[in-house]
């Protein structure tokens, strides 16, 4: 197990966005999150990142670290929580007037305060693990949309973290772009990095995943091996968004 999640709500205003979730994302293991739009899954995702904070909900790590949103939480635990996980945005989200591999080392040198030479080596190496050791002194309007997402995955993995987080990372490709940034992704899940997905790529989400949750309405409705909830879902909210989508 590397993180158990118990009770998680987060509301907008009135807007109750998630609804009591409970879920498990196993070490090494990949989780992916189905579901229609605005069911919750890029708010779940933020949560994980503490990106944005739960209402309430425990977070419980593999190392006995632990977070309890509904008492009040230091930005210290904040800190531990984003140190914990990559993530990786639907737009890239990469500092424009930045080359890639100034990208790549921002967070470690200046966030993190690590060796700048040290990082920078770091940094090509991921470079060229998302194939991309030529392009290290282009700056993302020098790059493809692929490109520059495979930029973000080397971010993401810049800051050695224990969990992936990818959030819809191909919804913003074209069709041509998306297989290379899919492919990267299942390179990683081969060297069992713990990941959670959230995806509308059907078919990559059966290759690659050990786990899929299918939400709707800020619950999880639907949840188990890609075969159950992929192949022969249970729950009628799962059979018609499938058949939407497919
Ligand atoms: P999904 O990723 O499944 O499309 P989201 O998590 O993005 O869903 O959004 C779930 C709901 O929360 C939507 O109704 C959305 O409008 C709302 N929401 C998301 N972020 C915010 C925010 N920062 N402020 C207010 N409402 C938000």
């Amino acid at each position: 197990m590397y993180l158990n999640v118990d009770g998680l709500s987060k509301s907008f205003g009135d807007l109750e966005v998630l609804k009591d979730i409970d879920l498990s994302i196993e070490k090494g293991k990949v989780l992916s999150i189905i579901g229609p739009s605005g069911s919750g899954k890029t708010t779940l995702l933020r949560c994980l990142n503490a990106l944005e904070l739960p209402n309430k909900g425990k977070f419980t790590f593999h190392d006995d670290f632990k977070v309890d949103f509904s008492g009040k939480i230091s930005k210290k635990e904040v800190l531990n929580l984003r140190r914990k996980s990559g993530m990786v945005f639907q737009s890239y989200n990469l500092f424009p007037h930045k080359t890639a591999l100034e990208n790549v080392t921002e967070g470690p040198v200046i966030v993190q305060k690590r060796n700048k030479e040290k990082e920078k080596k770091y940094a090509l190496e991921l470079l060229t693990k998302v194939g991309l050791q030529d392009k290290a002194n282009l700056y993302p309007h020098q790059l493809s949309g692929g490109q520059q997402q495979r930029v973000g995955i080397a971010r993401a993995l810049a800051i050695e973290p224990e969990l992936m987080l990818f959030d819809e990372p191909t919804s913003a490709l074209d069709p041509e772009l998306i297989g290379d940034v899919l492919s990267v992704i299942k390179d990683l899940a081969s060297e069992n990095w713990t990941m959670a997905v959230v995806t509308h790529e059907l078919q990559f989400a059966e290759q690659v995943s050990d786990e899929v949750i299918f939400m709707d309405g800020g619950y999880i409705v639907e949840q188990g091996p890609p075969e159950e909830v992929l192949k022969a879902p249970k729950e009628e909210r799962t059979q018609q968004f499938l058949q939407r989508i497919l």
